[in-house]
């Protein structure tokens, strides 16, 4: 990966995670606020009876689903879409972007995170000149 394909995966990521974490972030909210809101209207806080604290601690609980769904949503798509080191697999989201790109190390191994650019084969270059090699890359479509 060169330091320009990083940038752009990551952008990409953002593109996809960003909205999520918006959406679902104010679904999730929104549900929780009608789950705690309708708790507190059947049991008003004065209420000191064993019913309401029953009522309280099932609110709280039905309140984490929403949140760990969203969780794992914006998870899942940062697993998918985010750049690996190539050496230990760890993810790079945009918290380590600058770090990584002013280092060009993995924050967690060191190790280099981008491939040196490829340098022609010794002995490929003799008597031939260097621009017949960079035409025909392997990676690039020929030229028309
Ligand atoms: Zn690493």
């Amino acid at each position: 990966m060169t330091p320009a394909q990083f940038i752009a995966q990551l952008d990409e990521l953002r593109c996809r995670v960003r909205p999520l974490f918006f959406v679902g972030g104010a679904a999730v909210v929104l549900a929780d606020l009608a789950i705690i809101l309708n708790v507190f209207d059947l049991y008003p806080l004065q209420a000191h009876s064993r019913d309401a604290r029953v009522a309280y601690w099932i609110g709280f609980a039905a309140c984490w689903p929403a949140v760990v769904a969203l969780y794992l949503a914006l998870r899942s798509n940062i697993n998918k879409y985010a750049p690996l080191c190539r050496t230990c697999g760890a993810k790079a989201t945009w918290k380590v972007r600058n770090q990584i790109l002013i280092t060009g190390h993995c924050p967690s191994c060191q190790s280099a995170f981008f491939v040196p650019l490829p340098k022609p084969p010794i002995g490929s270059s003799m008597g031939v000149p260097d621009q017949i090699g960079q035409q025909s890359g392997p990676c690039q479509p020929p030229l028309q």
